[in-house]
């Protein structure tokens, strides 16, 4: 199957010696939604425009459906290359109404085409009965909406977004990210889009591309990445992580906690990845391990444990009324761990078995 986009080696550079974007290659499937997620100033933006054809590389080549639109002499400008932007202020036109902002790529279609795809676009997105309102009279929810619907009223081969949740606030954009990823399902429309909203890329992406520094640094499964990140920064980046120094010794590794089972194997000095999640407590009065406060959110808690070396370690549990600060605790690990490097050392790491 022909991917939607291939990016090969791809760099931009605004200063010279500081590469923006620094030999990026990735691609993307038909069907498929992607999400570049990164810190601020890595170049993701960057990377949406050099696909979008706003900005030109200055190494590499971008292929978008089987044909080469930039590098080794190839340019299509951004007219060319089918793909429907939404950006991050939506960019209405605020003079148009919704129906006339829908209206507006599809300037060369035959009037009746045109308002049958117009009323298929305010069915996909809800926004029925709001055709002849004007921007300032929408929600920011549905001034979303219309930005998507113009994006995607000509079929373009590939939508791209930038932050496209940045201007909602908490509740709506829950809602609005699981209405994206049902919109673009059903449109069945390859998507591209920026965040450095770890939770935003893992729950609404198929695959995210992780970016650091302008360098891609581990493209994968929302499940891998968080489970089998590269690297500590990776780890620290995509959700919550303990590190423990710890001795690898093949399919275990002793550290703070016992002897626990490794996703992958490896010797020698590590720092052992634990997520909060993945720590069960029971209370003991015969514990050898504190609980130091405890941070309630309704769905879950964090709870901080201390370790008698004076270790503090997250621990995210059901909220438990039994837990009180102060208290001795037992604490038992249900998953393997991840080992990394520890500073300075060298790993073995052997070749990676099935993750459980
Ligand atoms: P954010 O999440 O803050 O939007 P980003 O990951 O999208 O950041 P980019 O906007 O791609 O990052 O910027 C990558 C780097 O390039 C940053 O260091 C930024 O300062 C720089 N940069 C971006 N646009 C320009 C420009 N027009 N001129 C000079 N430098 C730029």
């Amino acid at each position: 199957m022909t991917a939607v986009i291939t990016l090969r080696n791809v760099s931009r550079s605004y200063i010279s010696g500081h590469p923006a974007v620094d030999g990026i290659s990735l691609s993307v499937a038909p069907g498929e939604v992607l999400a570049l997620l990164g810190p601020s100033g890595c170049g993701k933006t960057t990377t949406l425009r050099l696909i979008s054809g706003l900005e030109q590389p200055d190494a590499g080549e971008l292929w978008l459906a089987g044909k080469q639109v930039a590098g080794n002499g190839h340019w299509i400008p951004p007219e060319g290359r089918q793909v429907g932007v939404v950006f991050q202020d939506y960019a209405l036109f605020p003079h148009l109404t919704v129906a006339d902002n829908l209206a507006f790529p599809l300037v060369r279609w035959p009037r009746a085409d045109c308002q049958q795809r117009i009323a298929e676009l305010l069915a996909l997105t809800g926004l029925e009965g709001l055709d002849t309102r004007y921007p300032h009279q929408l929600s920011g929810g549905q001034q979303q909406r219309v930005a998507l619907a113009r994006a995607l009223a000509p079929q373009p081969a590939l939508l791209l977004l930038d932050e496209p949740f940045s201007n909602l606030d908490a509740a709506l954009r829950v809602e609005m990210r699981e209405e994206l990823r049902r919109i673009v399902r059903a449109a069945g429309t390859t998507t591209v889009f920026v965040t450095h909203d770890q939770e935003e890329a893992l729950s609404l992406a198929d695959t995210v591309a992780v970016m650091f520094t302008g360098q891609l640094v581990q493209i994968g499964t929302p499940l891998t990445i968080y489970q089998n990140p590269v690297n500590r920064a990776v780890a620290t980046f995509v959700g919550d992580a303990n590190f423990l120094p710890g001795l690898a010794q093949g399919d275990h590794v002793l550290c703070a906690l016992g002897l626990l089972p490794l996703a992958q194997a490896a010797t020698g000095p590590v720092d052992v990845l634990i997520r909060p999640e993945s720590l069960q407590i029971t209370p003991d009065v015969l514990g050898s391990r504190c609980v130091e406060r405890i941070v309630f959110y309704g769905h879950d808690q964090l709870v901080y444990l201390s370790l008698p070396d004076g270790t503090i370690l997250k621990a995210r549990t059901r909220p438990h009324p039994t837990l009180a600060a102060g208290m001795f605790v037992n604490v038992h690990v249900h998953d393997s761990v991840v080992a990394f490097p520890s500073c300075g050392n060298e790993l073995t790491i052997f070749p990676q078995k099935a993750y459980a």
